[in-house]
């Protein structure tokens, strides 16, 4: 039986990681510090004899328990969002840094066999090579993309120096059920769903023409398998649709009204992940499309009942430092 851990399994994609892996018949440990994750997320799976959770801490080196006898680890656990990064930029090194660097020393000396890394495609910053290739230039535009850059680099180092089998996904825009909603202002599904669900205007960044590189979970789920069976060391790879689609377009499916609200500085007008090489090093393509990952998402709609409900007024209160410091 193969045994695996997941950083952040408590979390949107760890979840849905896991959840395969114990299909799959793997041994599951997770590891997370519910900062976002919920045991939630976990219920269907919780009484599986093969998943332990532990909650841990993993930027307290001292806290990590051995990782001998695994094979594999999926290294998720991570602070997201753009605006408490550039409020709390030490929390997010700690998180995304520190403890990146800790999970990579324990994986050393368990002689892990495969790492694989959830790296984050905001890396590219606003990109002037479109569709964008792991070649092309990085450049984070706030703290949330530096620590996950940062945290790839080490993961590459470690390879180099250490010789750990490492594979980083660079992600784009991962839709899909249980997609992250912990109060804070953020990525754009669980802030459309919740308005949905109280029936209130969709808050629509600029004209809404920006595109994103919009990925259904489980398509990201198979790209971590597959990466983590693969013979690969060292390599970075895009995971993304390759399909641009646009806000506008994710407006039509919801259905409801809009309110305009401000662009916002330091915000792509395109994502587009080049997915060439997920292609020939992974054999991985994507499976599910933007609109049946949509109809999906307004199939488990009742998990957003809970979520703050954003009106333009409180996104302006909530962003104020990302137009202050972002220019
Ligand atoms: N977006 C929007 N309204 C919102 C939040 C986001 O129109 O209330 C748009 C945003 O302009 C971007 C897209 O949705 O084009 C994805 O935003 P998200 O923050 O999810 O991801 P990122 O911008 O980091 O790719």
């Amino acid at each position: 039986m193969k045994k695996s851990i997941v950083t952040g399994g408590a979390g949107f994609i760890g979840s849905h990681l896991v959840t395969k892996l114990l299909q799959l018949g793997h041994s599951v440990l997770v590891l997370d510090n519910f900062s976002n994750g919920r045991r939630e997320n976990l219920a269907s799976v919780i009484s599986n004899p093969n998943l332990l959770v532990k909650n841990v801490d993993l930027s307290e080196f001292n806290a990590i328990e051995s990782f001998d006898g695994y094979d594999n680890v999926f290294h998720l656990a991570a602070l997201a969002d753009i605006v408490p990064s550039i409020q709390r930029p030490l929390e997010y090194h700690k998180s995304n840094v520190d403890a990146t660097v800790n999970v990579l020393i324990k994986s050393v000396e368990a002689k892990i066999k495969k790492f694989v890394y959830a790296a984050s495609s905001s890396c590219y910053g606003i990109s002037s090579s479109v569709p964008t290739n792991e070649l092309s230039m990085t450049d984070p535009q706030y703290p949330y993309a530096l620590t996950k850059y940062i945290g790839e680099q080490c993961v590459l180092h470690w390879e180099k120096i250490y010789k750990l089998p490492t594979v980083s996904l660079r992600l784009f825009n991962v839709f899909g059920p249980r997609s992250r909603t912990n109060g804070t202002y953020g990525a754009v599904f669980g802030v459309f769903l919740a308005q949905k669900l109280a029936q209130k205007p969709y808050t629509v960044v600029g004209d809404g023409n920006q595109k994103r590189d919009f990925i259904y979970v489980s398509d990201v789920v198979e790209a971590f398998i597959k990466a983590s069976q693969s013979n690969l060391s060292g390599e970075v790879i895009n995971i993304g649709s390759g399909k641009p689609k646009s806000i506008n377009n994710l407006v039509e499916l919801l259905q409801g009204d809009v309110e305009y609200i401000p662009k916002r500085p330091g915000e792509p007008d395109i994502t587009h992940a080049d997915i060439l090489k997920s292609n020939q090093l992974l054999n991985w393509t994507p499976q599910v499309s933007f609109e049946d990952g949509v109809k999906s998402m307004i199939e488990h709609i009742d998990y957003w009942k809970t979520a703050t409900v954003w009106d333009s007024e409180q996104i302006k209160t909530a962003t104020k430092d990302w137009f202050f410091y972002l220019h």
